[in-house]
């Protein structure tokens, strides 16, 4: 029987919030007081699911487009100014920098996918303190489309050169955006979701976090590895 080649990877796209740092429950919160002020109040859980989607899309998944007529830009904007308030609470994930470290080690370009704000990136860096092993970034301003479309993965692909990809993030958002290319997706529970969630949005395997996720890297890409 013939086998098929697999070429091995070369590029990891990683997911930033609720992947890489501790942030998805405080832009809950954000979010939260933002609908609540300008009159359209939701519940958290609505909010949460929602969390990892572009803010662009955010208002109408939750409140509907009327509510993005109406509210969105403001709700944006107030979102921003509580996060910009909460930053400072955040905090990367045990061993996630040393998870970065780890994937250079196996010789993949590292690029950081975020759909975040570029100051929100840029404090996340910070936390991760692993600029010497990442090889580029995208923020969500890169991309006319937001997750869950490819775009900004595909941008994050193009910036290194990768020529094959796997994808590490913690909401169904991120597994829809990548199986658009397509790529395949480990997620981490870190963001929230629940691990049938995430394999039934298509994720190849569920980890705790990103300290689960380094103790069985080997495992998680050789799941990947076989999916494409
Ligand atoms: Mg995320």
């Amino acid at each position: 029987m013939e086998r098929m080649a697999t070429e091995d990877f070369d590029t990891v796209l990683l997911d930033v919030d609720g992947t890489l740092i501790d942030s998805n429950y405080w832009h809950v919160v954000s979010w939260q007081r933002a609908f609540t002020q300008v009159g359209a109040p939701q519940q958290d859980w609505r909010l949460h699911a929602a969390i990892g989607m572009g803010g662009d899309r955010l208002v109408t998944e939750v409140a509907g487009e009327d509510a993005e007529k109406a509210h969105g830009d403001a709700a944006r904007d107030l979102w921003k100014r509580y996060y910009d308030e909460y930053i400072t609470e955040v905090l990367p994930f045990p061993r996630a920098a040393d998870l970065l470290h780890a994937l250079k080690e196996r010789g993949l370009n590292v690029v950081l996918a975020s759909s975040g704000k570029p100051d929100h990136l840029e404090f996340a860096r910070k936390l991760l303190a692993s600029d010497d092993v990442i090889d580029a970034v995208t923020q969500g301003d890169d991309v006319d489309t937001s997750k869950p479309a490819g775009d900004l993965f595909s941008l994050a692909l193009d910036r290194v050169g990768g020529r094959k990809a796997f994808v590490i993030g913690d909401a169904p958002w991120d597994v829809k955006a990548a199986a658009s290319i397509p790529l395949p997706t480990v997620c981490l529970r870190s963001g929230g979701f629940a691990e049938e969630t995430l394999l039934a949005a298509g994720a190849k395997a569920v980890y705790d976090d990103a300290a689960d996720l380094l103790a069985h890297l080997d495992d998680a890409i050789e799941v990947c590895r076989t999916a494409t």
